[in-house]
């Protein structure tokens, strides 16, 4: 199977339409030769909105604050694969929140994509995700070590949410450490130079 059948399959699933109650959208960039596969929750309504990944609050801080990326590199498909547990907005709850997720989602697409993507490393995004590939594991801990997922290395980092402050603040070594040293695996990814001697 070349890499051009699932992606029509992805773009043209519509499996959650009677659980979501509208049209699902699904979003997603990649090709086979993605030097990084990105795996986050589910889009956000702005995502939705505008069908493009991490075009929103979340983004922002991802990118230029975690990264220190420019859009040129983070939408080059040659760099990130950025794919998600769930690939359309799975609509919001009674209380102005968004839906968890559906599992059914990554349960029928991710490994596929797995197979396909002939990636360097994963970064995998958020308490559900990690949940979802590493399940025996501590979030908390999944954060601040370096692991190992279909045999290559793989980075878990907290969602970036401006909803998610709690946890920042009970965490700030993330920011002023961890975080430095997964960007530096980033970089040295994409063969960006980092600044400092090698
Ligand atoms: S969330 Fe996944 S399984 Fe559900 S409709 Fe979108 S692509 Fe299909």
């Amino acid at each position: 199977m070349n890499f051009d059948e699932p992606r029509q399959q992805i773009l043209q699933c519509r499996l959650c339409e009677p659980k979501f109650g509208f049209e699902p959208v699904p979003i997603f960039q990649g090709t086979e030769r993605s030097a990084i596969v990105q795996i986050g929750q589910a889009p956000s309504s702005t995502v939705h909105m505008t069908k493009k990944p991490f075009n929103d609050a979340s983004g922002q801080k991802l990118k230029y604050k975690w990264y220190e990326i420019t859009d040129e590199i983070f939408y080059n498909e040659d760099f990130f694969y950025i794919t998600a547990m769930a690939h359309c907005f799975p609509g919001k709850n009674a209380k102005g929140g968004d839906n968890p997720p559906p599992l059914a989602c990554a349960r029928k697409w991710l490994k596929q994509e797995f197979a396909q993507v002939h990636n360097e490393i994963y970064i995998i995004i958020g308490a559900k995700a990690a949940k979802f590939l590493f399940p025996d594991d501590s979030f908390e801990e999944l954060v601040f070590k370096d692991s190992v997922l279909n045999g290559k290395p793989a980075y878990v980092l907290p969602h970036p949410s401006p909803l998610n402050v709690r946890w920042f603040k009970d965490h700030p070594q993330f920011e002023e450490q961890r975080i430095c040293e997964i960007r530096k695996v980033i970089w040295r990814v994409l063969g960006l130079r980092t600044g400092e001697q090698e």
